[in-house]
């Protein structure tokens, strides 16, 4: 049987690395469940043990990001991939504003694609000129006439390109795909209209996807709506109109008891996420060039640390020698190339710091 010693230290992107205790306590019981007698992957989604496990899930949620009463809190299936047509389906369609999209990246241009199928669309801004290097300013950001709302990407996993204060547009719900720095420090929910993100970046494994709703705005979903592409189908039925993904929602329940009684909260959180992120940027910074980073520095994600090397060779050098040192899945997004190093809460300081030593003293050995 594999142990501790067996793991390396894992940079993917998504899915990506668990903290050790969630591992081990799923381990635990995955043979029996304490009083229970078979493990969640055998038991009625209708069984009280069941209703326990998504009681808690859904309460940690509420307590780590202090989600006030305004608020619903579902769990969907499909991915954030499938919010991006669920968003305008339930929100734009019937509307007669534009769904406005800032592009700060990959993912936002991929809720864009999906929102024109379904209704008029504004690009209030996109930084494609650049290749997604930063986020704009608040005066940067050109809304159209009374927009039905504004869509926002907090982090873009595949540029490293995050925002670390949110614009405010007033009276205009604002919209975000959380996706991949979802619990990575605290929020204020009541800027926004919606906050949404799957679970496999930084809360848990793919399956299960977080949807944080003002109540107001599910109003706006049309009747003729398909009921599984329905929010109100999914407050209405707690989560399970059908059978929900029951293995995903228990470890992301798992993270969040790890987040609450072992790290301490959000802002402990995202304070480690901060000390983590900044020693592989100073040894990207300190490099003389050797590491150049994509992202300008106001707009660097905390979460993904994207770099080039000064060839593709020495790129491919690098990665072969960071997995024989046990740091792997390094490798960027074919669309921006390079090296990215994902650096997610589980991630922990000792791997970051492993890997700075390992950028260090390969830009001696080559630089
Ligand atoms: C990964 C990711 C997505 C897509 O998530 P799926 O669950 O694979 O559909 C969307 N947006 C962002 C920001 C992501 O990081």
């Amino acid at each position: 049987m594999a142990t501790v010693a067996d793991r390396v230290f894992n940079f993917s992107a998504g899915p990506a690395v668990l903290p050790l205790p969630v591992l081990e306590k799923a381990q635990r019981e995955l043979l029996a469940l304490p009083g229970v007698g078979s493990s969640v992957l055998e038991i009625s989604h209708r069984s009280k043990a069941f209703d326990g496990i998504l009681e808690r899930t859904l309460a940690g949620l509420k307590s780590l990001l202090g989600i006030g009463e305004e608020y619903e809190v579902v769990l969907l299936q499909g991915g954030a991939s499938l919010q991006f047509s669920m968003v305008p389906m339930n929100f734009l369609a019937g509307q007669s504003g534009a769904a406005n999209y800032v592009l700060t990246g990959t993912w936002g241009k991929g809720g864009l694609k999906e929102a024109s199928r379904i209704g008029k669309t504004h690009i209030a801004w996109d930084g494609g000129a650049n290749g997604y290097n930063c986020v704009p300013s608040a005066d940067e950001i050109g809304l159209s006439e009374s927009p039905a709302y504004v869509h926002v990407t907090s982090n873009e996993t595949i540029q490293g390109v995050q925002w670390q204060q949110m614009p405010s547009f007033e009276n205009v719900p604002l919209i975000c795909d959380s996706s991949s720095d979802f619990l990575s420090r605290p929020v204020d929910i009541s800027q926004y209209g919606m906050i949404y993100a799957c679970a496999q970046k930084n809360a848990g494994i793919a399956g299960v996807t977080v949807a944080i709703i003002r109540r107001d705005l599910l109003a706006r979903s049309r009747d003729d709506l398909p009921a599984m592409l329905d929010y109100r189908t999914f407050v209405e039925k707690g989560s399970r109109p059908n059978t929900p993904p029951v293995f995903a929602v228990y470890i992301l329940g798992l993270v969040c008891e790890w987040l609450m009684n072992e790290v301490g909260g959000l802002h402990a959180i995202s304070e480690r996420n901060m000390a983590k992120a900044t020693k592989v940027y100073e040894v990207i910074d300190s490099s003389s060039g050797f590491y150049k980073g994509h992202a300008c520095p106001e707009s660097r994600s905390i979460m993904n640390v994207t770099f080039r090397l000064p060839s593709e060779n020495l790129e491919a050098t690098f990665l072969e020698n960071a997995a024989s040192a046990g740091l792997t899945d390094l490798k960027g997004h074919r669309s921006v190339g390079g090296i990215r190093a994902s650096i997610y809460n589980a991630m922990p300081e000792e791997g970051v710091e492993a890997l700075c030593q390992f950028m260090d003293d390969f830009k001696c050995s080559h630089g």
